[in-house]
């Protein structure tokens, strides 16, 4: 068995080695940075995108391909958040960006990325009516395309009494991820995005009309800078790389199976469950590949090969023991309230980020909205502003994320029990320290100095840390 090369090794890697002058410098070449590129360069835009390591190095060079509308977050929590009118708005966005990615991912312009249709969603548990209000949702009030299948009809496709009801979505697709981040990149460099690899960026300053981009051997000067670093941006805005949870997650890719799996598989999309934790399609007509439960820390590859081949034997017993070829995986961010970081934290500095297990979509849509708000000043951005940036927790908060993680059913629910939890305790604090303001000031006594955080920034800013506990998270 081995890990997963992503050929990057096979190519000469350009790196920046002199000063150079842009009108937008992307920081970070992941799926998020290289359709910012993309986009502003088909605009006539000067591009130049730095990434310390090489094109699709993390979590956007390893992933399991799935397209579907939507985002990390459910969309029932969504509506609760912002409302009806505003989660429609932004769900037809993610519509968009999942149209964006069937565009550019067509044999002509990437050779080999072997799309594929259709995905299902099976539940663990009986839920046939939470089914029908969900496809009645999706399908009047969100115009996606959506089927109901009964068990019977989920069973005769994935033989297994693991999953109860299901809903297809016809017009979601799968493709081979590794081809499209390098068919992003290459799309870019035609349209004159200027790519250069083993190249960190440092530090920046983004306070001047020009800003200055500092990399080892380099110095860039841009108008803009687009932060599309995710969870390892680092010091060029330390806090902002703490507005995220890292959540590893791997996957593997069997033998071939041959008729074995034909005899208990038959769907050919991707199959993701409702409680986030299998999430599998049929790859070169007889292999399996499939993802593990996430993790809040980073480890080999090659030591999930177990815990998947155990996953699948638990789903499909039939297939009794399966030989894992390959393991690949990355690191994605998660954010407090489930929703990607898009938006203008100071005029001219771009955050897109925080996309978590689904990255697809919403990065291309993120990329249109940034690049034409940079070109052409739309403002559709804003949509995103309710989903202010948040303190992700530091240390304690991501072994709290793992803690909380095994006890729950899955880590990723259990994840965002965490991030839920964290936001309410921000809520509560907020309100603590509205309170002793007032005392204070009743009092006649001064507060204790401490960065008053905006109610609802526009632009978004950074919010400063909640005060931890080692206790935290405990209670979830
Ligand atoms: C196993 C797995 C399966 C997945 N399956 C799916 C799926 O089926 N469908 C789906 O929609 N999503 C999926 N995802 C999620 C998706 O892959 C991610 O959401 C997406 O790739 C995130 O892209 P990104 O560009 O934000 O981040 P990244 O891929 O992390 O890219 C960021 C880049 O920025 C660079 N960088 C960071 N800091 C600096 C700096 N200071 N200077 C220069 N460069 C820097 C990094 O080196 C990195 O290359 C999956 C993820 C995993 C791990």
């Amino acid at each position: 068995m081995a890990a997963r090369s992503d050929g990057a090794d096979m190519r000469e890697r350009p790196r920046l080695s002199f000063d150079l002058d842009v009108d937008i410098c992307v920081v970070g070449a992941g799926l998020a940075g290289l359709t910012v590129a993309l986009e502003a360069a088909r605009l006539g835009a000067s591009v130049a995108v730095l990434e310390g390591r090489h094109v699709g190095w993390n979590a956007s060079g390893h992933h399991l391909g799935t397209v579907m509308p939507g985002f990390a977050l459910p969309i029932g929590e969504l509506i609760a958040r912002i409302g009806f009118e505003d989660s429609r708005e932004l769900w037809s966005l993610s519509k968009q960006g999942a149209d964006y990615v069937r565009a550019n991912a067509t044999e002509g312009l990437m050779p080999g990325i072997a799309l594929s249709e259709g995905a299902l969603e099976v539940s663990n548990v009986e839920a046939g009516e939470q089914l029908i209000s969900r496809l009645q949702m999706l399908s009047e009030d969100f115009e996606t395309d959506v089927e109901g299948w009964q068990v019977d009809r989920v069973r005769d496709q994935l033989k297994t009494d693991h999953y109860f009801h299901g809903v297809y979505h016809p017009k979601a697709f799968q493709i081979d991820g590794r081809k499209y981040v390098h068919g992003l990149a290459a799309l870019a460099r035609r349209a004159g995005a200027r790519i250069f690899e083993d190249t960190p960026v440092v530090s920046i300053d983004a306070s001047g009309i020009r800003k200055r981009i500092v990399t080892p051997s380099a110095r860039l000067r841009a108008s803009h800078i687009v932060l599309a670093g995710n969870i390892h941006l680092g010091e060029p805005l330390r806090r902002l790389s703490q507005t995220l949870l890292p959540v590893w997650r791997y996957a593997a890719v069997t033998a071939p199976l041959g008729e074995r799996l034909t005899e208990v598989v038959t769907f050919q999309g991707s199959v993701t469950d409702t409680d986030g934790i299998d999430h599998f399609r049929i790859v070169e007509g007889d292999r399996l590949m499939w993802a593990s439960p996430e993790t809040t820390w980073a480890a080999r590859p090659e030591r999930f090969a177990g815990t998947i081949t155990r996953r699948i034997r638990t789903v499909f017993p039939r297939l009794g023991t399966t030989e894992i070829a390959e393991v690949f995986g990355g690191a994605v961010g998660q954010t407090v309230h489930g929703m990607p970081q898009i938006g203008q934290l100071r005029r001219g500095l771009w955050v897109t980020s925080g996309f978590g297990r689904q990255g697809l979509n919403t990065s291309a849509m993120a990329g249109q909205l940034i690049a034409r708000s940079i070109l052409w000043g739309d403002e559709r951005w804003r949509l995103f502003s309710p989903f202010e940036l948040v303190w992700a927790g530091g240390p304690t908060g991501r072994v709290a994320g793992h803690l909380v993680g095994m006890w729950g059913r899955g880590s990723s629910a259990a994840a965002g029990a965490l991030a839920r939890y964290r936001e309410r305790a921000q809520a509560r604090e907020r309100i603590r320290e509205a309170r002793l303001l007032e005392a204070n000031r009743q009092a006649g006594t001064r507060p204790p100095r401490r960065p008053t955080p905006p109610v609802r920034p526009r632009p978004m800013r950074p919010r400063p840390p909640v005060p931890t506990n080692p206790g935290e998270g405990e209670g979830v």
